[in-house]
């Protein structure tokens, strides 16, 4: 039973007169309970596979299925994290959490109040008053996914989440991010995040699922199988990760 699936998932775009397929019959699927990363260089169609999955664009060809249902409006069941952050600069980080709440339709003072939650989750406790200028750019970020799990959606997707970020602050979010997920109290049936990192990916995900450069195929899908907490340094996870890099180099030759 899975709770996302794409079936031959193609989208071209028009420019002038010519048709560019950016992504070719994508097939994948997130079960319940599993942290999926999509790994693809640059241009390959991460991002237009994201906002397929959110309902904001469309398939050319092929399906996107989200629990039975095939997908035909904006998707309710999922909330998205972005590169760059996306905040809103005259709201505080209160403001910022709760607004997607009260695009939900919840009132203004619930929806302040439940944000305050999570932006104890993560790590944000005391700075609820404070304006995003007023953040470190890990500190926005962690905006973001508060503002993100606060409407408890099913499927947090994220879009590169850690790209804009020194690399000690990648290195902690990357596990605040996999101790939200195994938190008990936080209703997430599923992650799909994408990265053009490896190591991020063998270190956070179940499954890693490999494209291939524009237009955007699926290369290869991989079950990671590390427990967690994970160790870059150890054996295993750098023979998946050298596997891995091998899948995409054989592919470019
Ligand atoms: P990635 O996230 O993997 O870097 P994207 O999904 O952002 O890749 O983009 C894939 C390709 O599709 C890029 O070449 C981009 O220019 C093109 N593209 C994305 N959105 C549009 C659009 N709305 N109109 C035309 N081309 C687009
Ligand atoms: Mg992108």
């Amino acid at each position: 039973m899975s709770l996302l699936a794409l079936e031959k998932v193609t989208k071209s775009f028009q420019f002038e007169e010519t048709q560019v397929t950016v992504v070719k019959e994508v097939s994948f699927n997130v079960k319940p309970g599993e942290f999926v990363c999509l790994v693809g260089p640059s241009g390959c169609g991460k991002s237009t596979i994201l906002k397929m999955i959110s309902g904001l664009i469309f398939p050319t060809s092929g399906r996107i299925i989200y629990d039975n249902n095939e997908i035909a409006g904006v998707n309710q069941r999922a909330a998205m994290v972005f590169q760059s952050f996306a905040l809103f600069p005259w709201l505080t980080v209160r403001e910022n959490v709760a607004l997607g709440l009260e695009a939900k339709g919840m009132m203004r003072a619930a929806a302040l109040d439940k944000a305050n939650q999570y932006i104890d989750k993560v790590g944000l406790d005391g700075h609820e008053e404070a304006y995003p200028r007023e953040l470190s750019g890990g500190m926005k970020q962690r905006v973001g996914l508060a503002r993100a799990i606060t409407v408890e959606p099913e499927v947090l997707l994220m879009d590169e989440p850690f790209s804009a970020l020194d690399a000690l602050t990648v290195l902690n979010l990357r596990e605040e991010v996999i101790d939200l997920w195994q938190d008990k109290e936080i209703p997430l049936k599923a992650v799909l995040m994408v990265t053009h990192s490896i190591e991020e990916a063998v270190f956070m995900a179940d499954k890693i699922v490999v494209m291939s450069t524009r237009p955007g195929e699926i290369i290869s899908e991989i079950n990671v199988g590390l427990v967690r907490p994970r160790n870059m340094k150890e054996e295993r996870f750098q023979n998946i990760t050298d596997i891995i890099y091998s899948l995409i180099v054989q592919k470019r030759d």
